[in-house]
């Protein structure tokens, strides 16, 4: 399908869905400032696109793309009467956009120095590449990473045969544990970061001069994009629309509440991502502290710009290295039940792929 048929179809269905009470509280950006329009325009083509492009590539029907009306910065996933909806809140783009800006990446090239001549030189050649921008390509990760979430959470909810209505919301809900949903955060969570090493692998490949060492450092980035989009939820920012940021930190768990807490999952990506380059891109000879250090600095040095003065990701640090163990122990925990969950275990099965 073109872009526009995409769209087309996309609102019809979602006409069509609202009319019969399936979807609700759809989002009406028509009416507001040219700019605010231009922007929900952008996330909801983008969204649309993603939507209809992995329906194709999954074979599965019903699928459609809606902005709901929540100010705060959500998404989510759901089968009602057997439609696969996939939304975002009115506050994402608008939350995102802003947390994203050019502004805040603007040293982001400082992360060179902390390299060897190569690397840092391939890092001095991406930010010259005229076909290369750190902070749009920044954001792309970030959205392909947040779709890609949901949309596992749609395959979930698909890969076994029950007929029963499912909703899986992105913000924290504090009264609800349950092991099996934080085994399939944690298996959403690892095909998404799956989905954002392809998207970058497509993006370097189109690069006029490639390099090793320039892919190796598309990664670290697109990591860190990962990284930095689930630091903006742990230390409680990413809802705040002010200038100056009060940072109020999650604190450390593992049983509780609807999602794992976010040290947990981001090593979870972290590690899940390292060991697919290694597997994919044997080349690249990657290393696991390098990464490391590459990812968190260049979340370093964007927290530095979203919130001067406070050492953001100081609280990252000492709590990584405080529940260290907690954490390794619990991603150990999830992964043996998540590789025994029925519908997780058929998904694998179908595709062939390692958890
Ligand atoms: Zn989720």
């Amino acid at each position: 399908m073109l872009q526009n048929e995409i769209q087309k179809h996309m609102n019809d269905t979602k006409e069509i869905l609202t009319k019969k009470g399936i979807i609700k509280n759809v989002f009406d950006y028509q009416g507001l400032d040219t700019e605010l329009i231009n922007i929900y325009q952008h996330f909801e083509k983008k969204f649309q696109e993603l939507c209809q492009s992995y329906a194709d590539a999954f074979h599965l029907d019903n699928c459609v793309f809606y902005i709901s009306n929540n100010n705060s910065c959500n998404a989510f996933a759901a089968k009602i009467e057997n439609h696969n909806i996939i939304a975002i809140t009115n506050g994402y783009p608008v939350l995102i956009k802003d947390k994203f800006d050019d502004k805040f990446f603007s040293n982001s090239l400082f992360i060179a120095f902390i390299n060897e001549k190569s690397i840092s030189e391939a890092y001095c050649d991406l930010h010259e590449d005229q076909y290369f921008k750190f902070s749009e390509f920044v954001l792309n990760c970030s959205v392909k990473y947040t779709f890609s979430h949901e949309f596992r959470h749609i395959l979930q909810f698909n890969s076994f045969d029950i007929f029963k209505d499912f909703l899986y919301a992105e913000n924290l809900d504090k009264n609800s544990f349950d092991m099996k949903k934080h085994a399939w955060e944690f298996d959403a969570d690892r095909m998404a970061s799956f989905e954002v090493i392809k998207y970058t692998f497509r993006i370097y490949r189109n690069l006029k001069n490639r390099d090793n060492e320039k892919l190796k450092c598309m990664f670290y980035i697109a990591l860190a994009s990962i990284v930095i989009t689930k630091n903006l939820f742990y230390f409680g920012v990413i809802d705040q629309i002010t200038q100056d940021y009060t940072i109020n930190k999650q604190d450390f768990y593992t049983k509780r509440f609807s999602h794992p807490h976010p040290l947990v999952r981001i090593h979870n990506m972290v590690e899940h991502s390292y060991n697919n380059i290694k597997h994919d891109f044997p080349e690249l000879e990657i290393d696991f502290q390098q990464l490391l250090n590459n990812v968190l600095g260049i979340s370093r040095l964007y927290f530095n710009n979203l919130i001067p003065g406070q050492n953001a990701m100081q609280n990252y640090f000492e709590d990584a290295s405080r529940f260290a163990d907690d954490i390794n122990e619990y991603n150990g925990e999830l992964y043996d039940f998540a590789i025994k969950d029925k519908s997780i275990k058929r998904l694998l099965k179908k595709r062939g792929i390692k958890l």
